[in-house]
């Protein structure tokens, strides 16, 4: 008997796995610097898709926008003020692995035992992978090993499709109006760019984006970027002395002036960082790109006063040189913005209680489309797919947990039902 939370997630199962399947041969792999919204056609093949099955589905306002955004609504099967809720994942996949030519591999009933996948001597061993290791006796999909399996965040998409098909077919399940929106572009940190958040029309949201079963998460980093730039003064070694100021040894200097015990390799939890992620350096010039992060607000400021404090020094032992420190703010911790409405990590909570499984509550480390849409006036914490090892050729998820997902966005649009009388009593029925 395979693992199922429920009844209900053994029934969605067939179809979240047929939809998962169908996703991740589609290559969407997004791109950086990009000069256009969707950063590459493959994320409109997937979009195009989405729409045509959320047609097929009923939703006939299914709608791929000129940004590649896909919405769609659900219509309320409750009467009243119930506030109108949305489900959010998005199509792309990371830069940085392949995701051409995926050939997903559903391992069924898992034993346990390390998978060896066929291609390029990609190694699953569950020694080095707690989590797999858990997964004993789940259906485990893995890609054939040459490219991710995109689970991120496909798993999330056809959670989404699946848990939208059942609702549609069986309107007498309890649910308020809920919108689907499907974005391009997070991974390289456009995901809310360009959502239009007045079109979606949502009183509160949920990225289905994470990873273990349970996990609901409303806080992520704050974040900032720094980036150091310095003017040395280039002159011919044979003549350099007492003239040469050598900007790739002052970037060392800064370099190694950070502390060792405030990198991203050494912190875990609640603790922030400040990690160097590129440098580029010769006599004349060199720069060095800096993330900063933390959970709270004074604490980044610490750690861009430290880092200010450091460049500072460095520039004051060398006045021919020219160093510049510019800062800007990336994303905000959500939680700012989430607990303004508690009832949002209240009704989620409830959902996954709902499904049998007990709430992960975790931060964050990183952001996500949510963190920007919070600060931007839609309140979006993130919830679990049950995929795994994201950004990897690793990568795998169990279908078990997907259709736990899946079960728990039911679960999430009838405790929002439910919720609606209380909701609209609390805020003198001003929900939208
Ligand atoms: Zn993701």
């Amino acid at each position: 008997m395979a693992p199922y939370t429920s009844a209900l997630a053994e029934e969605l199962a067939p179809d979240v796995l047929d939809r998962f399947l169908r996703y991740v041969r589609i290559d969407t792999r997004s791109q950086r610097d990009r000069t256009s919204s969707p950063s590459t056609p493959g994320q409109l093949d997937l979009a195009r898709l989405l729409v045509d099955e959320l047609k097929a589905i009923g939703l006939a306002d299914a709608e791929l926008d000129e940004n590649g955004y896909v919405m769609a609504t659900l219509p309320a099967t409750v009467d009243g003020d119930a506030p109108v809720i949305g489900l959010i994942a998005h199509v792309d996949t990371e830069p940085d692995t392949s995701g051409t030519g995926v050939e997903p591999i559903v391992h069924r009933a898992y034993d346990g035992a390390v998978i060896e996948l066929p291609r390029d001597g990609t190694v699953l061993d569950p020694a080095a992978m707690p989590r797999l290791a858990e997964k004993a006796g789940h259906d485990v999909v893995t890609p054939s090993g040459d490219t991710l399996l995109g689970a991120d965040d496909k798993a999330g998409v056809a959670e989404i499709m699946g848990a939208v098909a059942y609702l549609a077919a069986h309107p007498d399940v309890p649910r308020p109006t809920v919108r689907i929106g499907f974005t391009p572009d997070e991974e390289i940190g456009e995901g809310a760019t360009l959502f239009d958040l007045d079109r979606f029309g949502a009183f509160c949201a949920y990225t289905l984006d994470g990873s273990t079963l349970g996990e609901l998460q409303d806080e992520t980093f704050t974040a900032a970027e720094a980036i150091i730039t310095i003017e040395g003064v280039d002159v011919h070694p044979g003549f350099a002395t007492g003239k040469l100021v050598n900007a790739a040894r002052l970037a060392g200097r800064i370099l190694a002036a950070l502390p060792a015990d405030l990198a991203p390799e050494t912190t875990s939890g609640r603790d922030g960082f400040i990690h160097p992620y590129e440098v580029d350096a010769s006599v004349a010039r060199a720069s060095i790109r800096v993330i900063l992060r933390d959970f709270e607000d004074d604490r980044l400021e610490g750690h861009v006063a430290l880092l200010r404090g450091i460049v500072e020094e460095v520039a004051a032992s060398e006045p021919r040189a020219r160093v510049d420190v510019m800062v800007r703010q990336q994303y905000r911790n959500m939680r700012a913005y989430v607990e303004q409405h508690p009832e949002v990590v209240e009704v989620a909570e409830a959902a996954i209680r709902a499904e049998g499984i007990e709430p992960l509550r975790t931060p964050i480390r990183g952001g996500t489309d949510g963190s920007r849409l919070s600060e931007m006036g839609l309140p979006t914490p993130n919830l679990f797919t049950g995929g795994h090892e994201y950004h990897s050729v690793r990568e795998w998820a169990s279908v078990q947990d997907m259709a736990a997902g899946a079960a728990t966005i039911v679960r999430l649009a009838e405790a929002w039902a439910q919720r609606a009388g209380a909701v609209a009593v609390a805020k003198g029925g001003a929900v939208s």
